[in-house]
């Protein structure tokens, strides 16, 4: 069995998979070098492609014996512009008129089609309208029903099927284009385990997505609210209660803020979801400059480093995997900034300035306990067992300053939480009483190096074993080093 080096850190990575990363042996050299979860987006590629990537990812996950989660990213209600005349950049000069309007003829230096009739009747004079990533500002004089007339308070060169991003109004799309349901359905039956929901709105843009989910058999899989819009933020709490995690999807998010707004809100969104115990990934341009060089900015490695002293659960890497010409590299750089970061004597007091105290519940006076144990005696891991992933939200969300390993009978879970911070996930038959519990969290625990003889271990349980919910046990045990003789799985 090929086996994987310890990571020697808690912060996770996920990869994003694309041209320069879908090879099997390239998957295999990101999996060593510490990548913990892989990203498909959905807004690139088609399905044979995607269907070929995650049956890669499986075949490594068999062969390391190690989950990995894997994310479906839907590319969501993007916005764009028509076309113009045949392969043809036109320039909008800054101050001039510009017309958005339904005529699908093609576009000059004057107007273009747009073609979202949603748009037309909502915008209103003095909104902004924002075209390829905010590189051009057009500025609403007057909307009605077919036309969108325009200043350029910023000009520049447009071309076929530019983006859009109108920042100042929540548009009246639904959260899902039928390419994402078609991408959703395909995500779910090739086993996602995490789907990511683009530019969302609304709180009911993740119940809706939830609906569907569930109604193509996956109710399994968990759901990720990209943080991207103003209109998100606003509701940010809504949200999160109805995601399973948030991502900080910074790039659109950059563009339709200003990008100084972004930082106080990247740290405000990473608190929200570590108070609910939800996870929440940092994304986008983390190493960008090494999408081309091999070694990264004194400003990008800070960047990283900043948002794993923040508590993040998981760092994101985008074009740097999926297309740069170092994408083995940028993770291990990652990893590197992690491991350092985490070893930094004021990492513990840092990622703890963002109190979580303990929700009234058994469950959460038992996560909260196993922090403080092992903030007390030395302790070299805590053994959380959990069906549904609960205790080991709940657990992780306390920032332990020990090795967290999760016991779970679901494949299902184990990757899931393989997003986790901190979360070291392993997949076992389910347990039936008090001293199986005991005896395989001790065999575990050596087995997958998180102990010797003499080391003391936390484990945290339910009885009745196997009920969701039941949280109640706390148990505090010393290895002696040959528990592994004695049993076989
Ligand atoms: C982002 O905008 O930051 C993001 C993560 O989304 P995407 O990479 O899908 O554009």
């Amino acid at each position: 069995m090929a086996k994987l080096e310890p990571r020697g850190r808690k912060v996770k990575i996920l990869a994003t998979i694309g041209p320069a990363s879908r090879d099997p042996e390239m998957l295999r050299r990101l999996l060593r070098a510490g990548a913990d979860a892989f990203r498909v987006n959905m807004s690139h590629g088609d399905h044979a492609t995607h269907e070929a990537t995650i049956k890669a990812i499986r075949a490594l996950e068999k062969e390391f014996a190690h989950p990995i989660a894997i994310l479906c990213d839907l590319q969501g209600p993007k916005l764009r512009v028509g076309t113009f005349r045949t392969g043809e950049r036109v320039v909008i000069r800054h101050g001039s008129r510009f017309t958005l309007d339904r005529d699908p003829a093609p576009g000059d230096e004057s107007r273009v089609c747009l073609p979202h009739p949603e748009l037309f009747g909502i915008l209103e004079k003095g909104q902004r309208l924002l075209i390829d990533d905010g590189k051009i500002k057009l500025k609403v004089i007057s909307a009605d029903a077919d036309r969108i007339v325009t200043t350029a308070e910023v000009g520049g060169v447009i071309s076929d099927r530019k983006g859009v991003n109108v920042p100042d109004a929540v548009v009246p799309v639904p959260a899902m284009t039928d390419k994402d349901r078609a991408d959703l359905a395909f995500a779910v039956k090739h086993g996602a385990d995490w789907i990511a929901l683009s530019f969302v709105q609304r709180p009911d843009d993740m119940a809706e997505a939830r609906k569907l989910v569930t109604s193509a058999g996956g109710a399994q899989v968990a759901l990720c609210a990209k943080i991207e819009k103003p209109a998100a933020v606003t509701r940010l709490d809504e949200i999160l209660e109805l995601s399973d995690a948030v991502m900080v999807a910074r790039g659109d998010l950059g563009v339709e803020l200003n990008p100084e707004e972004v930082p106080p809100l990247q740290k405000r969104i990473v608190n929200a979801a570590r108070s609910l115990g939800k996870p929440v990934i940092v994304a986008t341009q983390m190493l960008e400059s090494m999408i081309e060089s091999p070694t990264p900015t004194r400003a990008e490695v800070s960047d990283v480093a900043n948002a794993v002293y923040d508590g993040a659960d998981a760092v994101m890497l985008s074009a740097e995997t999926a297309a740069g010409q170092w994408p083995e590299e940028a993770v291990s750089m990652m990893s590197r900034i992690a491991r350092q970061v985490e070893g930094d004597a004021s990492y513990r007091t840092r990622i703890r300035f963002h109190e979580t105290p303990p929700d009234a519940t058994t469950a959460d006076a038992l996560s909260h306990a196993c922090m403080t144990i092992a903030d007390t005696v030395a302790v070299s891991a805590l053994v959380v067992y959990t069906g549904s992933g609960s205790s080991a939200r709940r657990v992780a969300r306390e920032r332990p300053a020990v090795e967290l390993m999760v016991l779970t009978p679901s494949v299902a879970i184990a990757r899931r939480v393989a997003l986790l911070w901190g979360c070291y996930a392993v997949a076992t038959k389910d347990i039936g009483n008090f001293e199986e519990m005991v005896a395989k969290g001790k065999r575990m625990a050596l087995r997958h190096g998180f102990g010797r003889a003499g080391s003391k271990l936390v484990i945290l349980a339910g009885v009745p074993f196997g009920t969701p919910g039941s949280t109640n046990l706390l148990h505090v045990v010393t290895l002696t080093g040959d528990e592994l003789a004695s049993h076989g799985s």
